[in-house]
């Protein structure tokens, strides 16, 4: 009995992070246009918000961007 109590805090406390962290992930509204055609958004504030891995957080994006799971 107590594992599957232990078992149902551990999912719901996974499931929190996970959705927390596809909160805090964003891209900017033109990065997310530009993805959407299958481009890279060429602004330089984007781009190099990219090199570190972040969304850029002068055009709207937040948080650290998502990588695709391959
Ligand atoms: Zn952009
Ligand atoms: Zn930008």
């Amino acid at each position: 009995m107590k594992s599957i109590v232990t078992f149902v805090v551990a999912s719901l406390f996974a499931a929190g992070v996970a959705f927390a962290a596809a909160e805090t992930s964003k891209p900017g509204k033109c990065c997310a246009a530009a993805a959407k055609e299958g481009k890279k958004c060429e602004h330089k504030c984007c781009v190099e918000a990219a090199k570190a891995g972040d969304n850029c957080t002068k055009c709207g994006g937040a948080g650290k961007i998502a990588k695709p799971a391959k």
